[in-house]
């Protein structure tokens, strides 16, 4: 048996927590870390989602003990960056006590006074990241986008051998739900036109995991690719918003800048790398004739297992569409495994020059895009830059977004004899500059 795999994964386990029982996203096999807040006290606490209510860590961490109480008390100042900073041990020791709460009916009228309805609640980006970097493993992603700039030569030499990446913008991660301000920059609208400041008329999303980091690294010593998946606490929905026209003014040659930095979106919760256990598969293997990656970035148990068999979805609604009751539309679902890189291959990548990684950075994977038309992860790859809308129902048509649009990334991880667990939403709705802050 996989000795990651434990009585919180069994398929049969049944909460106490009605809601929780074949639950799309939360049930009890889940168990994701997040941040919330009650209307009522606005104080930021942390929180394990189970069906459609939320446990108050705080209001649990009396009845547990040990490493499991120790990673509860952690968080009581109003941000996981504490907890993940205890690393692997604690955090597992902390699902299965919590687990155990959840499923033995003794513990439901103690533990029932620390649930809250989700619905009452409002959640937040967990922890305070203190760097974000955005990779571009999605090697369909970064064809597609190549193809648009490079007809002949869509890959750069680099991109088999190095997994590229740029350090993003922390300040501006919002949780989901944060409304999309359409921004303004400059922008030069065509070949023989002077640039000018304008609001941005290419507003797209990226489709992206997520990952969030635990532990950390002393500055000066890289992490292992054998020791990388220790410092990854788990992972998350993240949507990159993208103004196409400003970057393709701005990139040369440092890379994106204001076309990314106004709004990156998370889905709140933290799916825990104890959860997703289960749903491990091996990295698809490269292409013939493509390079083997260099030894710091190659280990065979990682090749083995570094994937994750995760199917993501991306949901478009319109203003249009809501007004007439029509159902949002689906313009992609695809799978995480479309990575060229895995992700403990992206830690070890980050932290070889002696970078040092702390609780609670972000790293994006870069928009996944799988091989088909369906499974594109971003407008500009599904629009052909563009030049082809796409027809949505109630007759209108969309190249990128426009104002009312309402974008909903969701995503979840299943194998077979295993319980489904999701991510919960990362969505957002676009609005106008002129548009008054509510
Ligand atoms: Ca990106």
């Amino acid at each position: 048996m996989n000795p990651a795999l434990d009585e919180t994964h069994d398929p049969g386990a049944v909460s106490w927590v009605e809601s929780a029982a074949n639950h799309l996203d939360f049930p009890v096999q889940n168990l994701p870390l997040g941040l919330f807040s009650l209307a009522r006290d606005s104080r930021r606490r942390a929180g394990i989602a189970i069906g459609d209510r939320i446990l108050a860590l705080d209001r649990t961490a009396p009845l547990l003990e040990g490493d499991a109480r120790r990673a509860a008390q952690s968080c009581e100042s109003g941000t996981l960056n504490a907890l993940l900073a205890l690393g692997a041990a604690p955090r597992r020791a902390l699902r299965r006590a919590i687990f155990k709460l959840l499923t033995d009916r003794q513990y439901a009228s103690e533990v029932s006074s620390a649930l809250s309805p989700a619905s009452d609640c409002e959640l937040h980006v967990p922890a305070n990241v203190g760097d974000y970097t955005d990779f571009y493993t999605g090697i369909h992603h970064a064809t597609n986008i190549g193809r648009l700039f490079r007809p002949d030569n869509p890959l750069l030499p680099n991109y088999k051998y190095v997994p590229i990446g740029y350090h993003g913008r922390s300040s501006s991660i919002v949780a989901s739900g944060t409304r999309v301000i359409r921004p303004t920059a400059q922008i030069k609208a065509a070949a023989d036109a002077a640039p000018s400041y304008q609001p941005t008329q290419r507003l797209d999303y990226e489709l992206e995991l997520g990952i969030w980091i635990g532990g950390e690294n002393p500055r000066g010593e890289p992490i292992a690719i054998a020791r990388a998946e220790d410092y990854v606490a788990g992972l998350c929905l993240l949507n990159d918003w993208s103004a196409r026209d400003v970057q393709a003014w701005e990139y040369q040659p440092l890379g994106p800048f204001l076309a990314k930095n106004f709004l990156t979106t998370v889905s709140p919760w933290i799916v825990t790398s104890e959860a997703l256990a289960p749903y491990r598969i091996a990295q698809p293997p490269r292409p013939d004739g493509d390079p083997a990656p260099l030894p710091y970035l190659l280990d065979a148990t990682n090749q083995a297992t570094g994937a994750y068999a995760v199917t993501m979805e991306v949901h478009l609604q319109t203003a249009q569409m809501r007004a007439a009751g029509i159902a949002p539309q689906r313009l992609s679902r695809g799978p995480m495994s479309v990575m060229y890189w895995t992700v403990a291959q992206l830690v070890a990548h980050h932290t070889c020059n002696g970078c040092n990684l702390r609780p609670g950075d972000l790293l994006g994977t870069g928009t996944l895009s799988g091989p088909d038309a369906t499974s594109l992860g971003c407008l500009m790859e599904i629009s052909s830059g563009g030049r082809t809308p796409i027809e949505l129902p109630g007759g209108e048509q969309r190249t990128f977004l426009q104002e009312g649009d309402r974008l909903v990334m969701t995503a979840y991880a299943e194998a077979p004899g295993r319980a489904r667990i999701g991510f919960g939403e990362c969505a957002g709705e676009v609005v106008s500059p002129s548009e008054p802050s509510s």
